[in-house]
């Protein structure tokens, strides 16, 4: 498979390539050319295999040429092999037509173990054998950097450094990350919010000297493989619940695209689905944008939901060149117009194009409620992600069509908001058990570039 950038100026790269460049070097994002497409016989093929070889079927076509059948399934079985549940993301039935996608059995406890495990195996393969040196960096508000610093800590060739705003994530995610103490795990706190960190890893992508000099990678959500290994869940559920022959809906609390883009990428391979639901919090740039064909930045409000909560939603751009006849001097037109004035509105064709999604926003009061519904009626406890998916599945409409809710984090790991809403205090769970006697290590520093970069010069092991 070959991967052409939205923006349509950088070079077409294979899976390898794509995966390794994250960002591509015009400013765009890698999709593949082409969607491959299942047949039904071999959708319905799917309903009796396990987690792992519903993810070799599935990932198959987009690794072609970088990896065959055997290595992929050695690298799904590695990477899922750490999960707590035998599923890997089994489903739980709330009521006749209401259904979790538990995504959050891997190490960290919230959805992105799921790409970001295989992630992490698959840089260690594409570098091995070399003397290349790739130096991830990523600014987290939480559960991006846990999930990366797992799946990266002693890999070789590998140094990750992870900036989070200081004091600004939970007690919970920061021990996530600062009791990692691995010695290729660089975590900093930056004196400032998470814009400020962002902002600190944007311009560092963006000094082609640094970039090149220390090989720098992404792990968030524009690394397409993160894209593709989210996928697969899609697929595993509805087979479990009667796709082929049935249609399904998938509810997703949504924040920076990714999954629910993922939900996209299944349909368009052939997975029967119904609606794709995209829940947002009150910062709700993307339920303006797919309900008026409004997409402009408002102003950010902290939430419980704060995976959710943002500004610009990246991988949007992939949806716009998807829709829009994949068109790259046409998405590097509208994406140059949105960048100069914070806002953009959608083309009749990308509208029109846009009907599978319905969309939704999710006030703080709604969240809570589902909250207090999932545990008084099923007895379920989820956390403000996965209530705000909830609450905008249940208000669909959708008559007796089932609703897949993608459950994105454990409860603990928002256990104060969870109890807020409901009074119940979520356990930790024993794998994570003693993370507060652990010990923590990370730097402080201050919010300049200069600050970052002297310390990833002094500490990266990559060299010219
Ligand atoms: C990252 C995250 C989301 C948002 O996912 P996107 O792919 O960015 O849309 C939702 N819930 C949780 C718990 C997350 O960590």
């Amino acid at each position: 498979m070959q991967y052409r950038s939205t923006r349509g100026a950088a070079p077409v790269l294979d899976f390898r390539g794509a995966t390794l460049a994250g960002l591509a070097s015009d400013g765009g994002l890698y999709v593949p050319t082409r969607w491959p497409v299942l047949t039904r016989d071999e959708i319905a093929a799917l309903a009796g295999l396990d987690y792992v070889e519903t993810a070799v079927r599935v990932m198959a076509p987009f690794t072609a040429g970088t990896l065959d059948e055997g290595a992929l399934r050695a690298l799904c079985t590695a990477a899922y092999g750490r999960f707590a549940h035998t599923a890997i993301t089994p489903l739980a039935q709330l009521d006749a037509q209401h259904w979790l996608l538990e995504l959050f059995h891997g190490p960290t406890l919230a959805f992105k173990d799921v790409a970001l495990q295989l992630l992490g195996l698959m840089f260690e393969r594409f570098l091995s054998g070399g003397d290349t040196h790739l130096t991830v960096i990523g600014a987290t508000s939480g559960d991006t950097g846990s999930a990366a610093i797992d799946a990266l800590a002693g890999r070789a060739n590998i140094d990750i450094f992870m900036l989070h705003p200081l004091g600004r994530v939970s007690d919970v995610q920061r021990r996530q990350m600062t009791t990692v103490l691995a010695p290729n795990v660089h975590n900093i706190a930056v004196e400032g919010n998470f814009d400020d960190a962002q902002a600190l890893v944007k311009a560092m992508f963006n000094t082609p000297d640094f970039a090149q000099r220390f090989s720098l990678g992404a792990v968030n959500s524009i690394n397409w493989a993160r894209l593709m290994a989210q996928i697969v869940y899609y697929f595993y559920a509805a087979t479990r619940l009667g796709a082929p022959d049935r249609a399904i809906a998938f509810s997703v609390p949504t924040g920076n695209f990714g999954d629910v883009f993922a939900g996209y990428v299944a349909a368009q391979m052939g997975l029967p689905i119904a609606r794709l639901i995209v829940a947002t919090n009150v910062n709700d740039i993307l339920h303006r944008a797919l309900a008026q064909g409004d997409y402009s930045v408002g102003t950010l409000t902290p939430t419980a939901a704060p995976s959710m909560d943002i500004q610009v939603s990246s991988n949007f751009e992939r949806l716009l060149f998807d829709l829009g006849g994949r068109d790259g001097a046409a998405t590097a037109a509208q994406m140059a117009g949105f960048e100069a004035t914070r806002a953009m509105s959608l083309s009749p064709v990308q509208r029109a194009g846009a009907a599978l999604f319905h969309s939704d926003r999710i006030d703080a009061d709604d969240m809570a409620t589902a909250i207090r519904w999932a545990h008084e009626t099923c007895g379920q406890i989820i956390d403000p992600h996965t209530a705000i998916g909830l609450a905008a599945a249940r208000r669909a409409g959708l008559g007796d069509v089932p609703v897949v809710t993608l459950a994105t984090a454990h409860p603990a790991k928002f256990r104060d908001a969870v109890e807020r809403a409901s009074g119940i205090r979520p356990a930790l769970p024993a794998r994570i058990g003693d993370l507060f006697a652990r010990e923590e290590r990370y730097a402080r520093l201050p919010a300049t570039l200069a600050a970052v970069t002297d310390f990833i010069a002094a500490h990266a092991r990559a060299r010219p």
